[in-house]
């Protein structure tokens, strides 16, 4: 039935798990996923939709390491937008709304057509262990399987409550049974858990909503699309259209708080900050006598819409008789009610940088298993804890991103290092390098690597290779090529900058800040470069944002550098920080308990002062 052992078996096919999966067996291990229903492989539990501000470029990232989720989306699109255009490259994000049916779908397909992937349905009780080393898996039939290292990507499933107003039942997800064992087993192992709670609103009948009397949200006229492979881009799309809540909807949602699980303490838990429940948003916010309601539609061809911005645990009937009085939805028909969860997760401080558990050696965690949310988080933890299983197996160096390297490499160390007490999610807030680390290029930084690694495959780098190479020598035709004051200054009057008097070289005057590509293209010679050597627009674009930005980029880069040298003093791994007394008592505390591999990594512990790290610099002779 199964092979005698696995290299590699991934628990769980949720965004984390299908990227686990992916990136373990295109490396070359034997895979084996087991998941409670072959039919959710990559499910998206709540919105339909991909990317979003900092969380695109983790979609992008993923996609250069050589993972499916970019692919998968662009596929499965039905609206793409880049957002934040009309800031500085570094926060352009982009997103697409998708057909939730056609992603799941598509996912699925993706894995059967991988190499090395078996499939098993099933639910996983428990781990098998021998000394402190995980060896496969217990199903709930009581099959063991064997493997030489464990993914666990169980997302809200471990011992999930779903609660609806004063109803409450087991469940990982509305309509699929909870994962009990799992959290119980590693209790006994040593690992610390915690409860965690996320919700999700109404699903309606889009043939009962008056779309006339909302505002309609179309996509950009001129879609991206996430992947840097061949993918398409859509050339039709659907529009999600927009209303808002009312004074009188939150007096008919405030009439069912004291039946909410929210209000009366059955819900304990935390949820996620920046998706707050409308019964969070109008307690919290009771000023305000409206909020955004975004209207989503689910897909090409059904007629279930998602009614984004109404996440809510209330009772069922006050749901349903509160967006009745929001506009456009008078005749609202409901497919299924919004809800919240509560799950368990393992506080992450409890892994290392590759996403293996420090207490279980081979056992990895990945996804919201570890305290994060959203699927784009979770979908990166797969790939790289899919990444280092397999090199851990085959006794090879880890694979780690910095923190000036990717978002992922961010993601990582914050949760390995701060943890997290409420659901995590990512934020271009989150990076201090966030000028280098852009949507536009995750291929330059990421694609060679995962080359080396021999995930991404060879079409990834060529593509890659070709936009390196021709945008570096675009930039030099801009830095190396002179433009006269009678071709220039007719532009620098259109974007009211100053005029020149003489012949300079064209970088300085495209860097001026309203001087655009579509500008500098007027110049015949600009133009006619881009002709003679066939550039797409990702090359314009790159030399652009190259050209313009080079100021801040190069001081990103220096502060980095500065930043590596602390990376590169290593802590040696049994260092004993109980015998340094003049470290603070906290920061004796946290380091014992958090391990850190760099003194970089040290610094940036809360509760770890800057005296503390000329301490341990001192103590380790620097
Ligand atoms: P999941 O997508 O949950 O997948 C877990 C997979 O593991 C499933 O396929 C399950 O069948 C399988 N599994 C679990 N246990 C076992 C076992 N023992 N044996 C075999 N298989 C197992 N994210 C946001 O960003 N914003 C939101 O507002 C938001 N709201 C949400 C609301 C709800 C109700 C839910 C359920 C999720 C919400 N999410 C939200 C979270 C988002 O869905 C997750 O972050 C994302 O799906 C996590 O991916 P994952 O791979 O870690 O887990």
């Amino acid at each position: 039935m199964f092979e005698k052992q696995y290299d590699v078996i991934v628990v769980g096919g949720g965004h984390a798990g299908a990227e686990a999966v992916a990136a373990a067996a295109n490396m070359g291990s034997k895979t084996l996923l087991v998941t409670m229903n072959l039919q959710t492989i990559g499910q998206m539990s709540c919105n339909p939709a991909m990317g979003g501000i900092a969380k695109g470029q983790i979609v992008r990232e993923i996609d250069a390491l050589g993972g499916y989720s970019g692919v998968i989306t662009d596929k499965s699109a039905i609206q793409f937008k880049m957002l934040n255009k009309s800031k500085g490259p570094a926060m352009w994000s982009p997103r697409a709304q998708n057909d939730r049916m056609r992603f799941a779908e598509e996912w699925r397909l993706a894995l059967e057509r991988t190499p090395n992937v078996d499939f098993y349905q099933e639910m996983v009780s428990g781990l098998l262990v021998e000394g402190d080393k995980v060896v496969g898996v217990r199903t709930s039939l009581g099959i063991d399987i064997k493997a030489k290292a464990v993914v666990l990507t169980n997302g809200t499933f471990l011992n999930g409550l779903i609660h609806i107003g004063e109803k409450q039942f087991g469940g990982g997800r509305a309509g699929e049974k909870a994962a009990t064992g799992i959290t119980e087993q590693l209790s006994d192992f040593g690992f610390e858990s915690g409860r965690m709670k996320t919700g999700t609103p109404p699903r309606v009948d889009g043939r009962s909503l008056d779309y006339s009397k909302m505002i309609v949200q179309p996509g950009d006229s001129n879609p991206e699309k996430f992947s840097y492979l061949n993918t398409q881009k859509l050339t039709e799309q659907r529009d999600c259209h927009m209303t808002h809540t009312s004074a009188l909807v939150h007096d008919l949602l405030r009439e069912g708080f004291d039946r909410s699980p929210m209000f009366n303490g059955r819900i304990k838990s935390i949820g996620p900050r920046y998706c707050p429940s409308i019964e969070d948003k109008i307690n919290r916010f009771a000023d305000k006598d409206a909020h955004q309601i975004f209207v989503e539609p689910e897909g090409w061809h059904t007629v279930e819409v998602y009614v984004n911005g109404f996440s809510t645990s209330l009772p069922e009937d006050v749901q349903y008789k509160a967006l009745k009085s929001v506009v456009g939805f008078e005749s609202v028909k409901f497919f299924r009610p919004g809800y919240a969860i509560e799950y368990d997760y393992f506080p992450p401080t409890q892994l290392k940088h590759t996403l293996e558990t420090k207490v279980i050696e081979n056992l990895y965690f990945a996804g919201q298993i570890n305290g994060t949310t959203g699927y784009e988080e979770a979908a990166s933890q797969g790939i790289m804890a899919g990444i280092n299983a397999h090199l851990k197996i085959n006794e090879k160096e880890s694979f780690i991103l910095k923190r000036d390297e990717a978002y992922i490499g961010v993601l990582i160390d914050d949760l390995i290092t701060k943890g997290t007490e409420e659901p995590y999610r990512m934020f271009t807030s989150r990076a201090e390098y966030r000028t280098l680390l852009r949507q536009d290029n995750a291929d330059l930084r990421l694609t060679p690597r995962s080359f080396d690694l021999g995930l991404a495959g060879e079409e990834r780098l060529k593509r890659m290779e070709k936009k390196l190479t021709n945008s570096d020598k675009f930039v030099e035709f801009f830095k190396t090529t002179s433009y006269t004051p009678e071709e220039m200054n007719p532009i620098l009057e259109e974007v009211s900058s100053a005029t020149v008097k003489q012949s300079d070289k064209m970088f300085k005057v495209f860097s001026r800040p309203k001087v655009t590509m579509e500008h500098m293209l007027r110049l015949a010679a600009v133009s006619d470069f881009v002709n003679e050597h066939e550039l797409d627009t990702e090359v314009l674009e790159q030399a652009e944002i190259q050209v313009k930005y080079s100021g801040y980029i190069a001081k990103e880069k220096n502060n980095a550098d500065k930043l590596l040298r602390l990376e590169n003093i290593k802590i040696p791994d049994d260092f004993d920080y109980r015998k340094l007394k003049s470290l603070s008592y906290e920061a004796r505390e946290k380091l014992e308990a958090i391990r850190p591999v760099t003194i970089s990594q040290a610094s940036r512990i809360s509760g770890v002062s800057p005296s503390d790290i000329s301490v341990l610099l001192v103590f380790l002779g620097r």
